[in-house]
């Protein structure tokens, strides 16, 4: 994955770096110890992130981002999109 991009995350309806799309899904789930922070909702039903793990997002850089360039939004409806996120729903059982 490339990371330091920016890209739009369609469950949240926010650009995001791509790292941290990682990071966010590493939270834990339901209770969590003192302090920590929780997985988002929106992370947890996503089906977008394996795109960002393959590099199948339109991104920008995180200079190009603040110079105020925006990247594009995924077709989560395409047919090679699905095609990705099916595999890898696959995969992950
Ligand atoms: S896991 Fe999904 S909802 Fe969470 S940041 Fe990544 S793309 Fe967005």
């Amino acid at each position: 994955m490339n990371k330091d991009r920016m890209f739009y995350c369609l469950p949240q309806q926010a650009y995001m770096r791509t790292d941290n799309c990682q990071k966010l899904r590493k939270r834990p789930t339901g209770k969590v110890p003192a302090g920590a922070q929780p997985k988002l909702r929106a992370c947890e039903g996503c089906t977008m992130y394996p795109l960002v793990d393959k590099d199948k997002v339109p991104t920008v850089t995180l200079t190009e981002y603040l110079g105020g360039q925006k990247p594009e939004i995924a077709n989560l409806h395409s047919a090679t999109n699905k095609k990705l996120i099916q595999a890898h729903l696959k995969e992950a059982g």
